[in-house]
């Protein structure tokens, strides 16, 4: 069964239709890649995911439980318990790491713990080392971000993700904001993470790494899902649109 699915999802800001009826579903332990122009709609998308932004039509299931159901024939939304309980199915990582900067590495990893999981600091404590060192970042753990570089501070960014044990993990974007160089050690961080349990669904324009981590690659462009399939499917295209964004990356 399909840990996330999003069916016909529709969204407008000022009248203008951002995502015009986007399908897409992922399975346990599976990496999905969103690849398309800038503006097409990826991190509204992302965010409807992840309950931080309301569609206008469509419907989210998370493990089969409808979060919200807005079709012609019927308007339904899950409690706000529901959705706090699918709310710990799943981890996003933006961007822009969105660390608290007055708090130090292993505080930013701890706090969801004690605040979402109700865990002791002790226990937040114990799980934010474990979660660090497997992030190469152990001794990093009582600096604050300021004294990091970019992937460190991403990287310290998905380890507060992966410290809740998410079933799902989204990402934004995750290296979009880091200079060249420091590209390559978050991207190796999110390869070493394929291969568990836990699926991905990732934004990215990174063409290499999305053809080489992903199950599938969907591309997006100007709200619609125009190419779905293994990457030798979607980066082997014909359609025209699939062509001419892949063609700017050569
Ligand atoms: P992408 O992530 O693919 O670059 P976005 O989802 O960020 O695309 O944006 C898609 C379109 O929606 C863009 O035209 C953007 O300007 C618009 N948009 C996104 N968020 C908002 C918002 N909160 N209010 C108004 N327009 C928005
Ligand atoms: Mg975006």
């Amino acid at each position: 069964m399909a840990i996330l699915e999003m069916k016909n999802i529709r969204k407008a800001f000022s009248g203008e239709e951002i995502l015009k009826g986007i399908s897409l579903s992922c399975k346990e332990g599976e990496v999905l890649s969103i690849i398309g122009p800038s503006g097409s709609g990826k991190s509204t998308l992302l965010r409807i995911a992840t309950l931080l932004e309301k569609a206008e039509g469509g419907e989210l299931f998370y493990d089969g439980k409808a979060i919200f159901s807005l079709t012609e024939g019927q308007k339904k939304q899950a409690t706000k318990e529901e959705k706090e309980e699918a709310k710990k199915l799943f981890g996003l990582v933006f961007q822009n790491f969105n660390l608290f900067p007055h708090w130090t590495v292993v505080k930013n990893v701890m706090d969801p713990l004690i605040h979402v999981q109700r865990k002791t600091k002790e226990e937040a404590e114990e799980k934010a080392k474990a979660v660090l060192s497997q992030m190469g970042l152990l001794e990093k753990a009582e600096q604050y971000p300021y004294s990091l570089s970019g992937g460190q501070k991403q990287r310290v960014a998905i380890a507060r993700a992966l410290a809740l044990e998410p079933k799902i993990l989204f990402f934004d974007e995750p290296t979009s904001a880091l200079d060249p160089e420091l590209t390559g050690e978050v991207l190796s961080v999110i390869r070493s993470l394929k291969g568990q349990k836990m699926a991905m669904v990732i934004v990215t324009h990174e063409m290499t790494f999305a053809r080489d981590i992903s199950d599938r690659i969907l591309f997006m462009a100007d709200g619609e899902v125009i190419c779905e399939g293994s990457p030798e499917e979607v980066f082997s295209s014909e359609q025209e649109r699939m062509k001419s964004f892949l063609g700017n990356y050569q």
